[in-house]
């Protein structure tokens, strides 16, 4: 059963998985977050993408919750009459945002400040950091560096400028367009790139809330800034993404193992689901297997206590992306049945005095002691769900709502499975209601104890107050297993 996984798959949808019968493949083969990669494609890519996708959860009832990653304020170099140019080791170039085009020592940049930010000494990192220069000296708009490492530089790839502030908006006139798309098309999460402070999640909050308030945010934590600043972007977030990518350039690739530790313990301690991302596995981009070292990393980023792991040029446009997403599968599943994994991470802190918290904690301890099976969350906001997920309760979490739009933004926090219900009128009912859709999709059997969390009275609209343990007694059979939920079913396709 893919619903037996609790660490989540973010997938990066590209021209690999661009045709309706290669998105219906992945989510067969196991992913729960797709990712929209602004970076690359058109707005009609991306819709078909994003029509397809929710076409497709309805279908297999397996929810799909949709990203939205917004490209950001990246640095970029020009063009150059070749395609590229030679940085050869020790020679002397310079950078300019007035260069019209490049030429041999000569590279243009987008960036219209770069000769205010770079003091002589200052290191500047090209094309994801395999070419670094340091900065000699500035004469009037143009920027002179000597040549460390070097290589063939080609047309646009990106500029790091590691420790340097930057005067930049942290939203691009593209990212404007492209989040106006985004609110437009209901996406469930936008990123937003390159976050720096607070305040650029605080911009990003005001522009959703005036059209699609219910969005919610991911801040990518890439630069060394935002380390400075980590608390207070993840407590203004609704979730994080370790952006190992650019992370590891900013603060050197030594210091990023200790890094994502760091920010994925502040995300456990502070209740906000966290993303691992970037080159998980990277070899499968084309090759049919992992390396051990790639198995390695995936393992370990669920035991350091990631919700989600994320798949870039593997499943965008790799030779093996269902592969990809079946090899991260097994992984993930091997890891959270061995004895490295620690389910019940209960800490009852003083910080649990708030109501919603509490009845989560008090929720997965009743369930912990109890040994049940499920921890069903009937909300409207899938708040409470989010927060038992956060505990990593053994037993299934399960949030079930009648708002389709909470159904699907809710399938990036571990372990949380999502389904519909009908209207309840009564808690009887609502009991009823739920150990009938369990029963049915094969979760729980005769005997079994449910944990629900629920607001009484039901009627009301009354958040979440109250915790009920149920014993099942239904003796129905569940449903055959092709009239299932994907995720429910025993045997899922794992594609080549
Ligand atoms: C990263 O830098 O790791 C990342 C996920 O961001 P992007 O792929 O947008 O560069």
């Amino acid at each position: 059963m893919l619903s037996e996984r609790r660490a989540k798959i973010v997938a990066t949808i590209g021209p690999a998985l661009s045709s309706k019968e290669n998105l219906k493949k992945a989510i067969e083969a196991g992913i729960n977050v797709a990712r929209l990669n602004f970076s690359h494609g058109s707005h009609e890519d991306h819709l078909f993408s994003i029509k397809t996708i929710k076409a497709l959860s309805k279908e297999l009832k397996a929810p799909v919750t949709i990203l939205q990653d917004l490209q950001g304020p990246k640095i970029r170099v020009g063009r150059f009459p070749e395609g590229s140019i030679e940085l050869t080791e020790g020679e002397v170039v310079s950078i300019s945002h007035n260069y019209e085009e490049g030429s041999q020592g000569k590279i243009p940049t987008d960036f219209k400040n770069i000769e205010k930010v770079c003091k002589p000494g200052a290191k500047i990192l090209m094309d994801d950091g395999l070419f670094e220069l340091v900065v000699k000296e500035i004469k009037g708009d143009e920027v002179f560096c000597k040549v460390i490492y070097g290589g063939t530089l080609k047309d646009r790839k990106g500029i790091n400028l590691p420790g340097l502030e930057l005067p930049i908006d942290c939203l691009t006139e593209k990212d404007l367009k492209d989040l106006e798309f985004g609110l437009e098309n209901n996406v469930d999460y936008v990123a937003l790139s390159f976050v720096r402070t607070g305040n650029d999640i605080k911009i990003l909050r005001d522009l959703i809330n005036k059209k699609n308030p219910h969005i919610k945010i991911i801040a990518k934590i890439e630069m060394l800034e935002a380390i400075d600043n980590l608390e207070e972007i993840i407590e203004l977030s609704d979730a994080v993404m370790v952006a190992r990518g650019d992370l590891a350039i900013e603060i050197g690739h030594t210091h990023l193992p200790a890094m994502q530790k760091k920010i994925i313990a502040l995300c456990n301690e502070m209740d906000r689901p966290v993303v691992t991302a970037t080159q998980m596995l990277d070899s499968m981009v084309h090759n049919p297997r992992p390396t051990r070292a790639e198995v390695t990393d995936v393992a370990n980023a669920v035991l350091d206590g990631s919700d989600a792991l994320m798949l870039s040029a593997e499943s965008a446009t790799g030779d093996h992306p269902f592969k990809c997403i079946s090899t991260m599968h097994e992984i993930i599943k091997e890891v959270e049945a061995g004895d490295g994994f620690f389910y019940y991470d209960i800490s009852l802190d003083p910080d649990l005095v708030e109501g919603p918290e509490a009845i989560a904690a008090s929720a997965c301890l009743t369930a912990m002691k109890i040994d049940a099976n499920a921890i069903v969350c009937l909300s409207t906001s899938g708040r409470t769900a989010t927060l038992v997920s956060g505990f990593r309760p053994k037993a299934r979490v399960i949030s079930m709502t009648k708002i389709e739009d909470t159904l699907n933004a809710l399938e990036l926090p571990w372990g949380i499975q999502t389904f519909a219900i009908d209207t309840y009128n009564s808690t009887d009912e609502a009991i009823e209601n739920v150990e009938e859709i369990l029963v049915k999709y094969g979760l729980v059997s005769e005997g079994d104890k449910i944990v629900l969390t629920l607001g009484v009275p039901v009627l009301s609209g009354t958040k979440t107050n109250s915790i009920i343990v149920h014993t099942v007694t239904s003796k129905t059979a569940p449903l055959a297993d092709n009239d299932l939920p994907l995720r429910c079913r025993e045997k899922f396709k794992n594609e080549k």
